[in-house]
């Protein structure tokens, strides 16, 4: 007889809309296509790609390309189809029956679900009210439950707020766990604590191509780490795993990063017109936001989600999750569909 394995049935499958909104604001991307200059590029090089072969096995080229920016070598880089893929690698290589992996709340969904996919425990520890962290709450957790593994997102999603990287400091020299900061949106931030890899081996950084190098369509990310860590974690991964086509996209764009400065400058000079203009609204409230989006919070907030999506705009409703009762997570967009926003919500 077959039946799903123990622990399955409770696990609920992961839940977006798929609604086309004209104006998509709710799953972080980049609001623009890649520059000409790039997609131009990466067009020559895919029309030149033997499709007919498997591609590099250990994708060492691409390794390669990110390892040397950082002073690494190729054997601290593991590549995946979004940093998803190697997020839930290392749950289960880290994670597995009887252990626990601990992560603060609210932050992105799926850490809860990887830990369960890789039959671990999962162990939410609560963000402050303001949404910052308690480090020490969350090294007394860890402490407690024996966690193999402890999940920190920097910049956190959904809520935008950053952890100080002294902070992270103190809690990665703090604990024997094997802390994973996921950095998906670090390029808005500009900080980062790769800088600890040389000093803490019990540290990894995961970082993406979806969200500031805007290629959510490729599915690319990447993990920085020992090489003991990320030999570990590759044995999970299957052989093969990121496709030819994605891995000459991910190496052109890459390679021409410098091109997204000025996306980034405009997520940035938005981010900050958007914070004034909703949070001068009676009533709301906007968290401090690093990121290429802004948690936003309403006593009337149901009033607000159906003047938007009245409008063709899509945003990412989190008002009845734990920890983010009323609030709302808004893509910064073009201008224009900035403007858009904020004349949906004030109207
Ligand atoms: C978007 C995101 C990721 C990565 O997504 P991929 O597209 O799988 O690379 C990882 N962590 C957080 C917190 C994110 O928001």
């Amino acid at each position: 007889m077959f039946a799903p394995r123990s622990g399955l049935e409770a696990l609920k499958p992961y839940s977006v809309e798929e609604i086309q909104w004209p104006i998509r604001l709710d799953a972080n991307e980049s609001p623009t296509d890649m520059p000409q200059a790039i997609k131009t590029k990466v067009i020559e090089k895919l029309a030149a790609l033997p499709f007919n072969r498997y591609p590099e096995i250990s994708a060492l080229s691409l390794k390669t390309t990110i390892a040397v920016g950082f002073g690494l070598t190729a054997a601290n880089v593991l590549i995946g189809n979004g940093s998803s893929e190697i997020l839930e690698a290392l749950c289960y290589a880290f994670g597995g029956a009887g252990r626990s992996i601990v992560y603060p709340s609210p932050s992105f969904s799926m850490y809860g679900i990887y830990a369960k996919l890789a039959d671990s425990q999962p162990v939410p520890v609560a963000l402050n009210a303001d949404y910052t962290l308690d480090a020490d709450k969350l090294l007394a957790a860890a402490k407690e439950a024996a966690a193999s593994v402890i999940l920190l997102c920097n910049p956190n999603n959904p809520t935008g707020v950053v952890l100080p990287p002294a902070q992270i400091e103190y809690i990665v020299a703090n604990t024997k766990s094997l802390v994973v900061v996921d950095e998906a949106y670090h390029e808005f931030y500009g900080k980062s604590s790769v800088n600890l890899l040389s000093k803490y081996p019990n540290l990894a950084i995961a970082r993406t191509f979806s969200k500031a190098y805007g290629l959510a369509a490729a599915r690319v990310g990447y993990l920085l780490a020992s090489e003991d860590i990320a030999q570990t974690i590759g044995k999970v991964l299957l052989p093969y795993n990121v496709n030819a086509l994605t891995l000459a996209t991910a190496e052109i764009v890459y390679n021409m990063r410098q091109e997204f400065a000025a996306s980034l400058a405009e997520n940035s000079r938005e981010r900050e017109r958007m914070t004034a203009a909703l949070g001068a609204i009676a009533g709301v409230t906007v968290y401090p936001s690093q990121t290429n989006f802004l948690l936003v919070k309403s006593d009337t907030i149901t009033a607000m989600v159906a003047r938007l999506s009245a409008r063709g705009i899509g945003i990412r409703d989190f008002s009845t999750a734990p920890g983010l009762t009323n609030c709302i997570r808004i893509g910064i967009g073009t201008p224009d569909e900035n403007k858009a926003v904020l004349e949906a919500v004030t109207a």
